[in-house]
């Protein structure tokens, strides 16, 4: 397994509790939209086995053409070791990534493709919106539907209507307006949906999406083929 050692070199509050954390993007590392790494703190593999407290899975928020590895997320005060760690970092701080790999690849099958997220898990689909602004080719259009009871959402530069660009975004804040949002997207029976977010969120969102008339096979989530298999039982 190749560990990637490399620095923060920039820290950007975007929300209250929410920062992204831009990694100088060494040059033999390369990653496609929607993928994750895994994050590890110095310390990590200083015993005998990985300490796996010092290790996350982070979706990477920007794209390879943005020159640095964004890295999006919440931390609450009471918050657990990573957090509390990953807080303490600052510019010039080394970080590992390692296991870098992306399960939310656009699908360019003439079809529309909507995204749905809760919370931070918009971060994951950033790097899909700007990837298909630079190449449309394949894609009907995009729907982006977001919820977040904390009203902060996140990356409005890049998470804008544009109907020129058959780029649509929707931001809500309760999950009554959620659902009939998500129904509204399921007359179109031929659509693909990618949701990101909690383990609840998704199960939740799959049987939904199903009770609509919409097949797992339109269904792809943030999980390698091996775990998605358990959300779909
Ligand atoms: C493929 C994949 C991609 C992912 N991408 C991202 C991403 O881009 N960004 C991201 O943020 N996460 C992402 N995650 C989730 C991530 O790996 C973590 O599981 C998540 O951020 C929670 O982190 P944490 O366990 O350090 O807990 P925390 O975030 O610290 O805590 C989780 C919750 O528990 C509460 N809590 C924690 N400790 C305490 C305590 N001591 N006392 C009281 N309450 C406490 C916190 O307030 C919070 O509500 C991803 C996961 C997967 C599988």
């Amino acid at each position: 397994m190749q560990i990637h050692w490399t620095t923060v070199i920039d820290i950007i509050q975007e929300a209250p509790y929410t920062w992204t954390y831009k990694l100088d993007s060494p040059a033999d590392f390369t990653w496609e939209e929607g993928a994750h790494t895994h994050l590890a703190l110095e310390g990590f593999n200083s015993g005998e086995k990985p300490n796996k407290s010092l290790v996350r899975h982070m979706s990477i928020s920007t794209l390879p053409g943005e020159r640095a590895i964004g890295i999006t997320t919440r931390i609450k005060d009471e918050c657990s070791e990573f957090k509390s760690e990953l807080r303490k970092l600052t510019v010039g701080d080394s970080v590992a990534l390692f296991k870098t790999h992306s399960n939310v690849t656009l699908k360019r099958e003439d079809k529309a493709i909507n995204l749905l997220s809760c919370g931070v898990g918009i971060a994951t689909f950033r790097p899909l919106v700007l990837e298909y602004l630079s190449n449309a080719s394949g894609i009907d259009r995009i729907h982006s539907l977001s919820i977040d009871s904390s009203k902060n959402y996140l990356f409005s530069d890049s998470f804008k209507s544009l109907p020129e660009h058959q780029l649509s975004v929707q931001h809500v804040d309760n999950r009554h307006t959620y659902y009939k949002e998500v129904e509204q997207l399921t007359k179109d029976k031929h659509a693909l949906f990618y949701v990101v977010g909690g383990d609840e969120f998704l199960k939740e969102n799959i049987s939904f999406l199903r009770r609509q008339g919409i097949t797992d096979e339109q269904i792809t989530l943030d999980k390698h083929e091996s775990r998605a298999g358990v959300f779909f039982v």
